[in-house]
């Protein structure tokens, strides 16, 4: 690992440009065989920055070989040596946090400031894999007199992780420990937008564990199909889009073996927004769960759909406007700016496409939307935008568009109402905002998601099972489901004879 000087003008220089980004395979970091390396951009400028190994299917092949190798010695360490490497991992991201969230600004265009956070919310992840996987246990199941029926599990064996571009270091710290903690090993592939913090993370697991039990891999969809299709990864934990959720359970099967995947999918989420809540609280509620400040609305938590009762409706609308203004949209690494750029050209010109779709479908674009003043000419930037007059019919009150744009709709029926929160295929989470707590609760469990806050909106909280219903998602993930979505089950069936005359057999008196 080397030591950065904290005191640097050019943090593109001294994070990223200076550095140099491997793979890790079986306790070693490698280029790709092909000796290949794909650019790297920063969305702040769209220069490139940096470059990362493109590996190909042999790549895959050899962290698999090095993951299956480790993984019966893993296995055998029990859960207090497995928690000791935890431990000593989480030393080394403390170290390295201003490192990691310097170039996941730089790499991906989140806010520095947000970065940094991303990295302090994975501290209750370690502390809560240690404690759950220390509380596991089996069952003994009365299921018929005289038998003993019991539960133990076993690991898998090798997992493979696909994650997504939006928190590249929060995912590449948090989403193995579950898998490891279990006795798994590991092939994880980064994000093709967002590779060079996994990257970097890979050097810290270097550190922290035996070599083989986590290997990182850098590519895109050929990287991750040939993790998803290899016979011998039989456990899949994805995070990443509808369509490519789709593709992986398709081929997973079509590999020929049965695997068990779990999908984090996207969202559309909604606010649901009733009459008697205090104004400013719900107002601050559906900027903060649009993760403006965080990712430019890039996250799947985000609320992009809010439904706000007609005789309030003038009023919120306003003041979302007044209040989106005080955002400083700029370079994703100066300290001053609020709101970064997305995180690709091709990406920007999705958002703007969904944009201009809202105008043409009849939308009122209240704010935003265009190219904020005083930013880098090659950065990928969108001001963020406000729409109201927004209806179910509309891509934009429909589709997913994962970037700064906020879509509010009019109600007045109750019932239609929850027809337009539920009327999507999908279902990852929804918020609801009131003071009536009948209303709040009855409208909770009327609403079609995974993931439910009331007054409050895209905070996580480990220890609850988060996932999707509906398209959003398959498993869930940050609780004690997830830890045991990462073993196999057996039950083992005892069939136990007469006690009294095998007693008489052993205690006969010898002859
Ligand atoms: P994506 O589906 O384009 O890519 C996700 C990952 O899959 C990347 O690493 C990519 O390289 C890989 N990939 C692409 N094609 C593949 C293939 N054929 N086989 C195997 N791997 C393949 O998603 P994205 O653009 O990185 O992320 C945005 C999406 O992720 C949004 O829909 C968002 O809602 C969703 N998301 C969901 C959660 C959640 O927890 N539910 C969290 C973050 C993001």
């Amino acid at each position: 690992m080397t030591t950065i000087d904290p005191v640097q003008t050019d943090p593109v220089q001294t994070y990223v440009a200076s550095q140099d980004f491997a793979m890790l395979v079986g306790g070693r970091l490698v280029e790709a065989a092909s000796g290949e390396r794909r650019d790297v951009h920063d969305p702040s400028t769209g220069r490139v920055v940096s470059s990362a190994p493109a590996a190909d299917r042999a790549d895959v092949e050899a962290a698999i070989d090095a993951a299956a190798d480790a993984q019966p010695g893993w296995e055998a360490l029990g859960v207090d040596e497995r928690i000791a490497c935890i431990e000593r991992f989480r030393e080394l991201v403390h170290a390295n946090r201003e490192r990691l969230a310097m170039i996941d600004a730089i790499d991906c265009g989140n806010p520095v400031e947000a970065m940094r956070g991303d990295i302090d919310i994975c501290e209750p992840y370690f502390a809560g894999w240690a404690a759950f996987a220390k509380s596991l246990t089996g069952d003994v199941i009365p299921a018929s007199p005289g038998n003993l029926h019991y539960t133990a599990h076993r690991p898998y064996g090798v997992v493979g992780r696909i994650t997504a571009f939006n928190h590249p270091a929060f995912y590449a710290i948090t989403r193995p420990l579950p898998s490891l903690i279990t006795g798994n090993t590991l092939v994880m592939k980064a994000s093709d937008e967002t590779t060079l913090s996994t990257l970097a993370i890979g050097e810290l697991y270097a550190e922290a564990f035996p070599p083989g039990v986590v290997n990182v891999v850098s590519g895109g969809a050929t990287v991750g199909d040939a993790v998803v299709t290899s016979p011998r990864v039989k456990r899949i934990g994805f995070t990443g889009s509808v369509p490519t959720g789709l593709l992986i359970q398709r081929r997973a099967a079509e590999s020929g073996h049965v695997k068990h995947v779990s999908l984090e999918l996207g969202g559309k989420n909604a606010m649901v927004v009733f009459p008697d809540v205090d104004l400013e609280q719900a107002v601050e509620g559906a900027i903060f769960g649009m993760n403006l400040t965080v990712c430019q609305g890039q996250s799947c938590g985000s609320n992009s759909r809010v439904l706000v009762h007609s005789r309030i409706y003038d009023d919120f609308v306003n003041l979302v406007a007044s209040k989106l203004d005080r955002y400083r949209v700029g370079v994703a690494y100066e300290a001053t700016t609020d709101v970064g750029p997305v995180v690709s050209q091709v990406h920007a010109d999705r958002v703007n496409a969904y944009i201009d779709s809202g105008v043409q479908e009849g939308a009122t674009l209240v704010r935003g939307g265009g190219r904020p003043e005083g930013v880098p000419d090659g950065g990928h930037f969108i001001e963020p935008a406000l729409f109201a007059d927004v209806t179910l019919d509309m891509r934009i009150g429909r589709e997913e568009i994962f970037g700064p744009v906020m879509s509010i709709f009019r109600w007045d029926d109750y019932d239609t109402m929850l027809d337009e929160v539920n009327g999507l295929d999908l279902g990852l989470a929804a918020s609801v905002w009131t003071n009536d707590l009948d209303v709040a609760h009855k409208t909770a469990d009327a609403i079609q998601a995974g993931y439910v806050w009331i007054n409050d909106s895209t905070r996580h909280y480990f220890g609850t099972p988060f996932g999707g219903a509906k398209d959003s998602g398959l498993g869930r993930e940050e609780s004690v489901d997830e830890l045991r979505s990462f073993l196999e089950h057996k039950v083992v069936h005892t069939r136990l004879g007469d006690a009294r005359s095998a007693l008489d057999r052993l205690l006969a008196p010898s002859r």
